[in-house]
């Protein structure tokens, strides 16, 4: 992952791909990992994302994964020590992160995104620690390139790499979400890639003053940021690499054949924007003739979907309450009021609410009102409290015992014309 790249897998923190630059020789098909991975999870998503161009939510966990990533290519790119401190590295990743408010960085209130950015200081404070003993200019950091391979123009971004001498060189690929078993199938376009890149022989010229006759990958590499865990893997062999490269020949032409049937699954339709786009998608369910039958197999994903429903109906939840209560609080009583693309008719309803029982009925026997009170209901009360022949004591007492609640009743209609 690097941090231009916000898209793919979702549920990984900036695991991910960007969009890839469009190919720039006629006939060419812009490619890139997450090109390939997006179709294979949905040919619908990827043409709704790369064809139709429809924008997707912003998502936090590229937010997060691209500050982190901002910070470290912050952190490596010098030519020489001394490297930027700690604290500068660290305001490196704030700045970035102050770059977007909570909700266009993906954040459903302002506390979960401050919660994120105190892990993300926490995260790069023991990266650089536990780094910091061996910290040497790298030979490249975020390198970016378009090669022509196959009818194809794939792009690449390596977050950084290595120069071990004669060409031989490491790649390594950040990883700031969960900490899972990942095939080395990305790291196979690098090495692909960059084998074939012609730039990086120049680039090895100028840094190192070597002229090299090729570049070979010795060995690729994915770095967690958050458990500072290494997953190293060795370069892949000519079998890996051909059968890796037939896949994404199979996806290409599968894209250039303008195939774009929808594949819906549970877990990846719950994370696609392009839900109420979808005729395969109905009701909040992969359409039922294109969903797999109930079976034990699945009930750990609907376990999953179910929570990650719920979660986020809670966050709605709270959202919806402060909301309301701000509207409550800035509007009158029976007053309608439109936006932009509704209008809300607001009522509010006072009334008053006594805590303790006891007291209320000291008050009511002292001033002989016990009777008045209808065997203590709260409409009786009240009826007592807002009686007009109540004595001042009396009800001075029992204003002591009450409080005024008001509850905001909003009533919304949607705008005619608005869909
Ligand atoms: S809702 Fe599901 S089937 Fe439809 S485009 Fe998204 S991932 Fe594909």
């Amino acid at each position: 992952m690097n941090k231009k790249n916000n898209e793919a897998a979702p549920g990984l923190f900036g695991d991910s791909l960007p969009p890839p630059a469009p190919a720039k020789k006629s006939g060419l098909l812009a490619f890139s990992y997450s090109k390939m991975s997006l179709y294979e999870e949905c040919p619908l998503k990827y043409k709704f994302k790369y064809i139709d161009k429809i924008k997707e939510e912003p998502k936090f966990y590229f937010a997060f994964g691209n500050s982190i990533h901002t910070a470290l290519e912050f952190l490596y790119s010098v030519k020489a020590p001394p490297f930027p401190s700690l604290e500068e590295t660290l305001e490196a990743f704030k700045k970035d992160w102050g770059r977007k408010s909570y909700l266009e960085k993906g954040y459903r209130t302002p506390q979960k995104a401050e919660d994120d950015c105190r892990k993300g200081l926490a995260m790069l404070t023991a990266y650089y620690e536990h780094n910091r003993a061996g910290f040497k200019p790298p030979f490249l950091v975020e390198y970016s390139t378009d090669v022509e391979v196959d009818g194809l123009l794939v792009r690449t971004i390596s977050d950084r790499i290595e120069h071990l001498g004669g060409g031989e060189i490491v790649i390594i690929d950040y990883k700031t979400g969960k900490d899972v078993k990942r095939q080395p199938l990305q790291l196979y376009m690098y090495q692909k890639i960059s084998e074939m890149d012609p730039r990086l022989k120049e680039k090895i010229a100028e840094t190192y003053g070597q002229r090299v006759s090729s570049v070979k990958v010795r060995q690729l590499l994915y770095y967690h940021v958050p458990t500072l865990k290494e997953y190293p893997f060795e370069r892949a062999g000519d079998k890996e690499i051909g059968g890796f490269w037939e896949r994404v020949l199979g996806v290409a032409e599968s894209i250039k054949g303008l195939k774009f049937e929808p594949t819906p699954a549970d877990q990846a339709c719950s994370w696609c924007d392009y839900k109420s786009l979808c005729p395969a998608f109905f009701g909040g369910h992969p359409h039922p003739a294109a969903s797999q039958p109930a079976s034990t197999e699945n009930i750990e994903a609907l376990v999953d979907r179910y929570g990650q429903l719920k979660e986020k109906m809670d966050d709605l939840q709270v959202q919806l309450n402060a909301v309301a209560e701000s509207l409550g609080r800035a509007a009158k009583d029976g007053g309608e009021y439109a936006g932009s693309q509704y209008t809300a008719q607001v009522k509010k309803n006072s009334k008053w609410e006594f805590g303790n029982r006891e007291a209320v009925i000291s008050v009511l026997n002292k001033f002989d009102l016990y009777q008045k009170a209808l065997s203590l209901t709260l409409t009786g009360i009240t009826g007592v409290l807002e009686s007009v022949d109540l004595p001042e004591e009396a009800r001075k007492k029992l204003l002591e015992q009450a409080v005024k609640k008001t509850a905001t009743e909003i009533k919304i209609v949607k705008k005619e014309g608005l869909i």
